[in-house]
């Protein structure tokens, strides 16, 4: 028997086969709005200049490669506690981290904890196309909800509460903390007040991936609705990414955080979180969390860092700004935060701008914003125009 029979072929990733057509694509003025990482200008997405700093201060300060621990760097999770969560949550004992290869990592460690505690999750649609997985991989059960419509770019928060009342006390909800992907679009304010008195009230369990801080409306604006959220609720679990904020991508740089009710329940987490840990990769890869360890530990460097985040969130604010001006249709997107937004497209209106406008995005419309240019929005307007 070959055992390799028993496997099914898995159709290839969408995302990344347009990587491969883009590349292909003799056409000069070909427009790449596919993957998602950020590009300056020139289309680049460069090493941000604290990070290099801090690598060259590892390579002449670093003494040993030894293993952290299943924990990771703890100074790197410390450090990274008030930037996300504010000094007063930072210095709760009730709230306990874990380094992670990157936000994937904690959402994996999320995933098998919701297992263990009998949890299903609601996940609004569209979402980031990995969380679905994430869970259903752990066995956890997964049930969809509306959450935005990309016709007419509203947020269906009304749908979204008639959904949740199915949810069960100590059931998970899913939620981006900042910087929808795909959609762009939050909460306003009084829907997230809204939305807090019902997790609270109906004892739901708040899951919050904060991959994005900074990219939206800046570093504190873009951890208010999380700081609010765990100001109240007992219990809360957070995946957080430091792979765009702070351009580490590759080196796959994240943490989970988990808020309990005490600080013993915190403590009994963290335990359950290494084990779990210990059977996924044992130790989290160090370079990426050391390398924002020493821009954290260091004023200059910090503010090196955080003026590069800003300028390339007012970047993203600026072509925003230029593609919801480009047509009524797409006015809404001006008020949108982050790196993605959705075009209100077929799969075939898509196809079909791939084909004859050279104008490569994922099949569901998402556009990486930072793949725009001040040159290249009139074009793409357009070539919309047709379907808008
Ligand atoms: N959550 C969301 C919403 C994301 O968009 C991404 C990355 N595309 C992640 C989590 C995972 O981030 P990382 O690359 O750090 O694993």
């Amino acid at each position: 028997r070959d055992p390799f029979a028993a496997l099914k072929d898995q159709p290839a990733d969408g995302l990344l086969a347009l990587i491969g057509l883009y590349r292909n694509d003799p056409r000069p003025e070909k427009i790449d709005l596919g993957v998602g990482v950020y590009r300056n200008a020139d289309g680049q997405t460069p090493v941000m200049a604290a990070v290099k700093a801090a690598e060259q201060r590892l390579l002449t300060e670093q003494t040993s490669k030894s293993y952290l621990g299943p924990e990771g760097d703890p100074v790197y999770v410390e450090l990274l506690k008030p930037l996300a969560f504010g000094e007063t949550l930072a210095a709760s004992k009730r709230l306990i981290g874990v380094q992670t290869p990157g936000g994937t990592g904690a959402l994996k460690l999320i995933a098998e904890l919701l297992k263990l505690t009998g949890s299903r999750v609601f996940v609004g649609t569209p979402t980031w196309p990995n969380h679905g997985p994430i869970f259903k991989s752990a066995g956890v059960e997964v049930i969809e909800h509306p959450f935005f419509d990309k016709a007419t770019q509203t947020v269906l928060f009304d749908e979204m509460m008639a959904a949740l009342k199915a949810a069960r006390a100590g059931d998970a909800v899913l939620l981006h903390g900042c910087c929808h992907n795909p959609a762009g679009a939050e909460f306003t304010a009084p829907q997230w007040q809204a939305l807090n008195a019902f997790i609270l009230e109906r004892g739901l369990l708040p899951v919050i991936d904060l991959a994005y801080q900074g990219l939206g409306n800046g570093l504190e604006d873009d951890a208010r609705a999380t700081r609010a959220l765990l100001a109240t609720v007992p219990n809360a679990l957070i995946a957080y990414s430091c792979d765009k904020n702070f351009g580490l991508y590759r080196e796959r740089v994240g943490a989970i955080y988990a808020l309990a009710a005490t600080e013993a329940m915190a403590q009994r987490i963290l335990g359950n979180i290494l084990v779990i840990a210990r059977t996924h990769w044992s130790m989290p890869p160090d370079h990426g969390g050391a390398i924002v360890r020493v821009i954290l530990q260091d004023a200059d460097l910090t503010q090196v860092w955080k003026d590069e985040l800003a300028e390339t969130q007012s970047r993203l604010v600026e072509l925003r700004t230029l593609l919801a001006a480009s047509h009524p249709r797409l006015a809404p997107m001006a008020a949108q935060t982050g790196m993605f937004s959705l075009l209100p497209l077929t799969p075939d209106q898509v196809t079909s701008l791939r084909e004859h406008h050279g104008i490569y995005m994922a099949g569901s419309g998402r556009i990486n914003i930072a793949g725009l240019t001040v040159e290249n929005i009139p074009v793409l307007a357009t070539a919309l125009s047709p379907y808008l």
